[in-house]
């Protein structure tokens, strides 16, 4: 097995090593896409299916829009193609002919979809409607990084549209806090969450909101977004209801998405120098059973880790039984996978009725009898999971730093990087400013009345703000 390069090191080259030996991701002969193997599927998978109940569960029902999009639709409103055009891909030649439109891939789907709406939507009976769609999606990315920045990649998006600004208010919070769950719940991400700036909002937003992770290398990272749409759309695509009164209103918007950049943030925020560590909630395979196996022992010491994974109800497990790589091998190959738990039991093991279980995530192995694994080993999972949220929040909170003068801001970041919570003024030439001098963004504004200065022009600031550099 190649090893991986030290975080400390070189956290980009750690990052790709990673992904490569725990064999996640390969590269594709098109540049800035990536092949999903398997094992990163099945996380993407696992992901998939926790969310898809969670979006359901809110009332939101799954349809299919067409990938194409006739490009005319994308013009039709100007901050959002504004936004978007520099990375579509257009197709301009179908069946051997120039098209007399062009057609983009989806970039994301607000246009093909609301352009139906204003034929779904005719009533205040036909409100609230709520869709969602899981999808692949083009963005044609300069840089790219397997899960993190990828030229095409996979989402969910939700599309609602509601009487009013109220309705499209809460249904933007609500998804928001769907997120900020879901990542605590399944992924033990602590996230923060609030409003991005005007500049950093999305292609045609009111506003948008965000959760954003801290990774290990003190960078954020934007985890998923809620936009609060406004009218924006209802008005380039003519989107009206009639109300109870009989009169024609445009409908209020949102829409919101996560992606397989979720898989690059569990990732950045829980691996450490052995590789991956997978929270048990969101990992394909929870226990690995890897025997010991010695030539006259060998068929009992393989039938009692079958046991195991029998005994183990509801627990995604499995015995690696290769008999053409050595136990260390495998310890350390499934170390880098990140599975939670390993079971070894060899020949001695079985003689006391015992076997050694190791925790990823602490490193920590103890002696555990055969027969109280399958109490033993749920309760474990649990405790893995909530220690997992735990220390990234510990890292998180140790890498939350607050700065009121520009100097002390500047000294932090270049020190010590991760968020610094900061007052601003909500000039966007302050936010330019700092990005360009220190390459740090506004993650999120924290929504609550403040009485300091903005850290960079001194005069009264607006809100607090966590800044940082991102991915
Ligand atoms: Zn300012």
């Amino acid at each position: 097995m190649s090893k991986i390069t030290s975080q400390s090191k070189d956290f980009s080259q750690w990052y790709l090593d990673v992904v490569k030996i725990a064999d996640l991701a390969d590269y594709s002969k098109v540049k800035g896409c990536m092949v999903i193997k398997p094992y990163g599927y099945a996380i993407w998978e696992n992901i998939q299916s926790e969310l898809d109940r969670l979006i359901k569960e809110a009332g939101v029902k799954n349809v299919y829009f067409p990938l194409l999009i006739p490009e005319s639709f994308l013009q039709r409103e100007k901050d959002h193609v504004e936004g978007f055009a520099p990375e579509c891909a257009v197709v301009t030649h179908g069946g051997g002919k120039k098209l007399t439109e062009n057609l983009v891939i989806r970039p994301t789907s607000e246009t093909i979809m609301y352009d139906t709406f204003a034929d779904w939507i005719q009533s205040h009976r036909d409100l609230p409607l709520k869709i969602n769609q899981w999808a692949n999606i083009i963005r044609w990315e300069m840089r790219t990084r397997p899960f993190l920045r990828t030229t095409e990649f996979l989402w969910q998006e939700g599309h609602t549209a509601h009487k009013d600004k109220a309705g499209a208010d809460e249904e933007a919070y609500r998804a928001l806090k769907m997120y900020e769950d879901f990542d605590k719940e399944f992924l033990a991400l602590p996230v923060l969450t609030g409003k991005k700036s005007d500049r950093e909002k999305f292609a045609g937003a009111l506003y948008t909101l965000s959760t954003e992770a801290l990774a290990r290398d003190g960078k954020a990272i934007q985890a998923g977004t809620s936009h609060n749409l406004g009218t924006t759309f209802s008005e380039s695509f003519n989107i009206q209801y009639q109300d109870e009164n009989g009169e024609l209103k445009r409908v209020w918007q949102t829409s919101w998405g996560v992606s397989t950049r979720l898989i690059g943030t569990l990732i950045v925020v829980h691996g450490d120098e052995q590789g991956l560590r997978l929270p048990p909630k969101i990992a394909p395979v929870q226990v690995v059973i890897v025997p010991i196996l010695k030539d006259d022992s060998k068929d009992k010491v393989l039938a009692a880790c079958n046991q195991v994974v029998s005994d183990l109800t509801n627990v995604r497990s499995e015995v690696d039984a290769r008999d053409t790589v050595s136990p260390g091998y495998k310890f350390a190959e499934w170390e880098v996978k990140g599975v939670p738990i390993r079971i070894e039991i060899g020949p001695r093991d079985l003689e006391n009725g015992s076997c050694v279980v190791a925790r990823r995530d602490t490193g920590e192995k103890t002696t555990c009898e055969l027969s109280q694994l399958f109490t033993v080993v749920p309760k474990l999972l649990k405790e893995i999971q909530d220690n997992m949220f735990a220390q990234a929040l510990a890292y998180r909170e140790e890498n939350t730093r607050s700065a009121d003068t520009y100097d002390e801001f500047k000294k932090v970041l270049e020190e010590h990087g991760g968020f610094i919570l900061s007052g601003w003024c909500g000039n966007e030439d302050c936010e330019i400013k700092i990005q360009e001098e220190t390459k740090a963004t506004i993650r999120v504004i924290k929504e609550e009345e403040v009485k300091c200065k903005c850290v960079l022009c001194g005069s009264d600031a607006k809100n607090r703000v966590y800044f940082a550099k991102a991915y």
